[in-house]
């Protein structure tokens, strides 16, 4: 079974974490709120693949809550 990492992006859709290891709460970049999960219906942001073999190093922020179909923050 697959299992995903919690992302961790800015409103306006830096990613700070695809892996959710970071502590921060605010973008070093734009200085917006980190969000984790979505503002619509609190679910988890999809982060990169959690697959032991090897480690996927492109990940770009979804656009869309897979939940929900709500559009993200930063794609508004
Ligand atoms: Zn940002
Ligand atoms: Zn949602």
């Amino acid at each position: 079974m697959n299992k995903y990492y919690t992302a961790q992006i800015c409103e306006n859709g830096h990613v700070i974490s695809s892996v959710g290891d970071s502590s921060d709460l605010f973008c070093e970049e734009c200085g917006s709120k980190i969000i984790n999960s979505c503002p619509s219906c609190n679910s988890p942001i999809r982060g990169q693949l959690n697959d032991d073999s090897f480690i996927v190093c492109t990940y770009n922020a979804p656009k869309h809550c897979p939940k929900c179909g709500e559009a993200y923050p930063w794609t508004k």
